[in-house]
């Protein structure tokens, strides 16, 4: 039986094109327990992408009503769309002992941070810049918004030490595994475990009473 303790925060920010949509796929396929968190965006869904369950897409006026009542844990406006994390079904999952994983950009980061300092920030790194430049090209994006991804990488880089953990991905094998050894290691740290459940089941000892 699993440890008894409240649900860990991941946060997970990229450069566009450094893979973490797909590392971050891969993590929650091999490791129990951990949920994504579904982001409020006021972008369209892009083809095979659904409501719900990718994000939930909603146009500015209902986005910026969730502003003002505070539904969001963080938000931010990344290139030209707002984004923002429900605040409810976060602490939801965390009070069910749940490990939540949000893939979020720095600002949204930096946000959380203030609120939950008790979380893992990992940030995901391409190998090089120009590989970075490489992919985006490859992707098909539109030359002047390589330039606006190439330039916010490069901003974004730049607060590198606000993460805990910083993962290459050169290769999505080797990286993959370091994202799932990095939870699993967060997992079993003694601040996570809940001290009354621990002397409950292995200090306090029924058959002495
Ligand atoms: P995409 O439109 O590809 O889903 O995401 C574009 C960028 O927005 C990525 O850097 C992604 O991490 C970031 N993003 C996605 N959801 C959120 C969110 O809820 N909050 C913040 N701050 N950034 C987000």
């Amino acid at each position: 039986m699993a440890i008894e303790r409240r649900g860990i925060l991941f946060v997970v920010s990229a450069p566009s094109g450094a893979g973490k949509t797909t590392l971050c796929k891969e993590l929650v396929a091999a490791i129990p327990g951990v949920h994504s968190s579904i982001s409020y965006t006021t972008r369209k869904p892009r083809p095979g992408e659904v409501h719900g369950r990718d994000s939930y897409f909603v146009d500015e006026g209902a986005f910026q009503d969730m502003v003002q009542r505070n539904d969001f844990a963080e938000s931010a406006r990344v290139y030209d769309h707002f984004y923002g994390t429900p605040r409810q079904a976060l602490t939801d999952m965390m009070e069910k002992g749940l490990d939540v994983l949000l893939e979020i950009d720095t600002q949204g980061a930096m946000q959380i941070k203030k609120k939950f300092s008790d979380g893992v920030y990992i940030y995901i790194l391409p190998p090089s810049i120009d590989v970075l430049r490489t992919r985006l090209i490859q992707r098909g994006d539109a030359p002047e918004d390589i330039q606006r991804r190439m330039q916010k990488a490069r901003q974004e880089i730049l607060n590198y030490r606000e993460y805990d953990y910083i993962v290459r991905n050169e290769d999505l094998k080797q990286a993959s595994q370091e994202l799932q050894a990095i939870l699993q290691a967060e997992r079993t740290r003694t601040k996570r475990v809940d001290i009354g459940w621990l002397e409950r089941n292995f200090i306090t000892d029924p058959t002495s009473i």
